[in-house]
């Protein structure tokens, strides 16, 4: 797919480095997080909660990033906050924006490393697919941030940090007094599918996502939030007890043998064990359908054959299945199955009576598209020939 029109690209400047904050972060602190750290910083108890109340309404509902601007706190008050705290989010060191809109922001965070945040505008929505780790600790055959050696979890001020910096870039902080419906909003919808696996950084994610729907903030349901997994089954109870969120699973194969090899994660929790926690899901998180997603691999997991079993072995369970056509990106050891074949295969799957939506790719100029994501910058990725060599001695 060739560009309509030349992709923009904007270095931002990178501001001089100044010696490194001794202020405490609020961004990404739980509510009670927030009001330990005031009552530490001197509120009396008392005012405790109220503060609390106020600040997370200037800091998620109004997108304000200093203590001076919070005109309903006394100036005094104001000053020791500015002593004592900060208000950050991380920086974009660059952003991109496809032919199709498409916005794909590098952003870096504490220690240099760098994650992307990619903005996805569609009519009926826009949105946000979010990071959860530096790199992967997975190692998905298929995957360009499984190239990529797992360098630490994000923090959940560095996870809602990238929400509240795309609606910087967006320009989406509401009119005082005006918080629009999610279906108004640029930015209605996040997805877990940037890099990392969200289910091995759990803390992390549901503190930020709890961030994220928090009636006083961001304000976002629970039903527009989805969570890709690769299958990390012990965690999946939980994220519907404790997150709530619809849930999106890196399905991809049909046969343990196949999927051992591209989500080796199944050599762990195998097709059975995984199935039988996602049966459990929707009941437990009284969500909708799970998505099922899974990449199309020429001559690979693409057959008729694979499409029969996939549906029969998801008998039962409310669900999507997300035909995702293969990304490639520089050195894949795949190719993307051939449209007809797609084609053919959504075919069976929908004649079985599934919504089976084929993903469009978005953004591929700047490649931001899904499984693409990878910080150039980097150092200490493996190669394939590496990770070959991992699986077949794992
Ligand atoms: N770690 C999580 C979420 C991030 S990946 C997970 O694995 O689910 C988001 C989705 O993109 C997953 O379904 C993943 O399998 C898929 N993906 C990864 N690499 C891809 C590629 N090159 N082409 C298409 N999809 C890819
Ligand atoms: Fe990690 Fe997901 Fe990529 Fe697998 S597909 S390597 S779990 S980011």
């Amino acid at each position: 797919m060739q560009p309509a029109a030349p992709i923009t690209q904007d270095l931002v400047t990178i501001p001089r480095k100044l010696p490194q904050s001794e202020r405490q972060n609020l961004v990404g602190l739980t509510r009670d997080g927030l009001r330990a750290a005031l009552i530490e910083a001197g509120t009396p108890e008392k005012q405790a909660k109220m503060r609390v109340g106020q600040i997370w309404q200037w800091i998620y509902q109004k997108g304000v990033r200093d203590f001076e601007s919070m005109t309903n706190l006394a100036k005094d008050y104001r000053a020791l906050l500015a002593e004592r705290f900060e208000i950050a989010v991380p920086e974009v060191v660059q952003r991109q924006v496809s032919a199709d809109g498409t916005r794909k922001y590098l952003v870096r965070i504490a220690g240099g490393h760098e994650v992307e945040t990619v903005y996805i505008p569609e009519t009926d929505r826009g949105t946000l697919c979010i990071s959860s780790q530096v790199g992967c600790t997975l190692t998905c055959s298929f995957c360009h941030t499984g190239t990529q050696k797992l360098v630490r979890n994000l923090t959940p001020g560095e996870i809602i940090g990238q929400v509240m910096l795309a609606r910087d870039d967006l320009g989406e902080w509401p009119e005082p007094g005006r918080n629009p419906k999610n279906e108004q909003r640029l930015l209605s919808n996040i997805v877990l599918m940037g890099m990392g696996e969200p289910l091995y950084n759990f803390d992390g994610v549901r503190d930020a996502m709890q961030i994220a729907m928090d009636g006083e903030g961001i304000s976002l349901s629970r039903r527009r939030i989805t969570l890709s997994t690769s299958g990390v089954v012990p965690e999946i109870a939980r994220t519907a007890e404790e997150i709530g969120c619809l849930l999106a699973v890196s399905f991809h194969a049909t046969t343990d043998e196949v999927r051992d090899k591209l989500v080796p994660i199944n050599k762990r929790w195998n097709i059975t064990e995984l199935l039988d926690a996602l049966r459990a899901y929707p009941k437990l998180s009284n969500s909708e359908r799970i998505t099922f997603e899974y990449v199309m691999l020429k001559d690979v997991n693409d057959s008729d054959a694979d499409a029969r079993r996939l549906v029969k072995l998801i008998r039962g369970i409310p669900a999507k299945i997300n035909l995702i056509p293969f990304n490639e990106w520089p050195g894949a050891p795949y190719e993307r199955s051939d449209w007809e074949r797609i084609e053919a295969f959504a075919d069976i799957v929908y004649k079985a009576g599934y919504a089976s939506p084929v993903r469009t790719p978005r953004g591929e100029d700047i490649m931001a598209a899904c499984g693409q994501l990878k910080s150039a910058t980097e150092r200490g990725r493996r190669s394939r020939a590496q990770i070959a060599s991992e699986l077949g001695g794992g």
